[in-house]
């Protein structure tokens, strides 16, 4: 038997940017699959941002309701799709399969862009099986994945206990957002590339854990790292390594306090994403996250604010962690429509042990990461030795606690094309400016290492056409020293 429901209403400009819109429905008894698809007047055509138009997103939550933080969330496709369905077994990327519990479920509309009033339709078809046992229990939606990509060994890892630098990409997209290529196809992809793990972090949603568990247990080079990309209208942000969907309504600050603190709660970092461009992170009032994604895409797309804001941040003294992120939307077969793949940039991370999804998520929280411009370089390694003992045992992210006007060694090893500018910044800006002279560089020098102070190193020089200025190649997170 189908069941067909028909909703109609108006979205007006009135309504906030950002709001969001529930618009109930009735599953009945024995429901064995739910197709959705919805159509509105002067739908915007490309961009939302550059064109004129609307914008209505879509996403679904089940009988559990969709009270903020504890929702019953069912999926997401944001503007990508007009249409979805969820059945026990199956369900559009987006989408979370698992049972048809009857009773209230809820379409949610997110009126990202509404310029004149929007009369919108949702059409609902429900096959229904009248023999199903209405009192059978519903059970659990399951969590896609599984703990599989938790329990996760890669299989390259260093097991023996000595440390390393891991490459890999914390921010990538597919088709289970507004990505262009199956999941498949992007972990094919991040093997050929060497990454050494890899997080997919789809808009607002986590269906996409399972094909990563999937294709993690079919093994490979790459160790796959749960991630969601908690996308508002009001900024952008990744979490990694959750034990299941994180709610993504921030609509003001109050909230995306709550969400920070919801996320730390349950073991993720909350690390802020291109937050000058091209969505502006607008809620600079909020603390307890630890971690801003400095470098998206390419460098010179809009990275260089994103640097000035992390350096601002270190020099009021707070102690940040600077992450890179490829946001890679395809890899070949689809049309190229950016010109990096995952890896570009390259956030690399030391971790010693296993490599494991806790191991990578661990060495960022502890801000031992470099980032690069690509898996294959430039590398950038800045440790310091504050004992004296000839041992450089110092990594980005420590801190250490020297004597008073204690003379410290550093030391860099540049691995990269050879004339580029190694750039040592601290709280007083440039503190030293020297040229890799050669491919295979080493440089080692001593510092008065005295109150709260850090120092990281820049990698930068000239691509393409020189009057349009540097580029960054390689950047270091601090050591710090004193109290932070
Ligand atoms: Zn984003
Ligand atoms: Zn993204």
């Amino acid at each position: 038997m189908r069941k067909k429901l028909r909703i109609e209403g108006v979205a007006a400009p009135e309504q906030a940017r950002g709001e969001y819109v529930y618009i109930p429905f009735e599953v009945p008894p024995g429901a064995r699959r739910i197709e959705v698809n919805y159509h509105y007047e002067n739908q915007v055509v490309g961009a939302q941002e550059f064109n004129p138009g609307n914008n209505i997103d879509i996403g679904v939550f089940d009988v559990r309701g969709h009270d903020f933080l504890h929702g019953g969330f069912r999926g997401w496709s944001g503007g990508a799709r007009s249409a979805f369905y969820i059945s026990p077994d199956a369900a559009t990327p987006g989408y979370l399969r698992g049972p048809l519990q009857p009773g209230e479920w809820t379409i949610m509309f997110g009126l990202s862009k509404i310029e004149e009033p929007s009369r919108y339709r949702v059409n609902i078809e429900m096959d229904i099986d009248p023999s199903a046992d209405t009192a059978a229990e519903p059970g659990e939606v399951p969590v896609p994945g599984g703990n599989v990509l938790r329990e996760a060994v890669a299989g390259g890892s260093n097991g023996n206990g000595g440390g390393r630098w891991y490459r890999g990409d914390l921010h990538a997209h597919s088709e289970h957002s507004d990505g262009a290529n199956t999941v498949e196809e992007i972990v094919g992809y991040v093997h050929r590339a060497g990454l050494d793990y890899f997080a997919l972090t789809d808009h607002n949603t986590i269906s996409h854990w399972d094909e990563l568990a999937r294709l993690q247990q079919r093994g490979g080079p790459t160790l796959l790292i749960a991630g969601e990309e908690i996308t508002m209208y009001t900024g952008h942000a990744n979490v990694w390594g959750l034990d299941g969907w994180i709610d993504f309504r921030g609509t003001d600050a109050e909230r995306v306090q709550r969400l920070i603190e919801h996320a730390n709660q349950r073991g993720s970092m909350f690390s802020i994403n291109h937050p000058d461009s091209p969505i502006p992170w607008k809620h600079n009032s909020v603390h307890g996250y630890q971690a801003v994604e400095v470098w998206n895409a390419p460098w010179r797309y809009y990275n260089e604010p994103a640097l000035i804001r992390w350096q601002y941040q270190l020099n009021s003294g707070k102690r940040m962690v600077a992450v890179g992120g490829s946001d890679s939307h395809c890899v070949p077969p689809a049309p190229m429509t950016q010109p990096n793949g995952p890896g570009e940039p390259c956030t690399w991370v030391w971790v010693e042990g296993p490599l494991t999804q806790k191991a990578v998520l661990d060495a960022v929280a502890a801000g031992r990461v470099f980032i690069s411009e690509a898996p294959n370089g430039p590398m950038l390694d800045l440790r310091a030795d504050a004992d004296g003992d000839g041992v450089f045992e110092l990594l980005p992210g420590d801190v250490f606690q020297p004597e008073r006007g204690q003379k410290v060694r550093f030391h860099v090893k540049y691995r990269g094309p050879d004339g580029k500018h190694l750039r040592f910044f601290n709280r007083r800006g440039l503190e030293r400016d020297i040229i890799a002279e050669s491919e295979d560089f080493d440089d080692e020098f001593e510092m008065r290492c005295d109150g709260d102070e850090y120092l990281r190193v820049e990698c930068r020089g000239f691509r393409g056409r020189p009057d349009r200025g540097e580029v960054v190649h390689a950047l270091t997170n601090p050591i710090y020293w004193g109290r932070w």
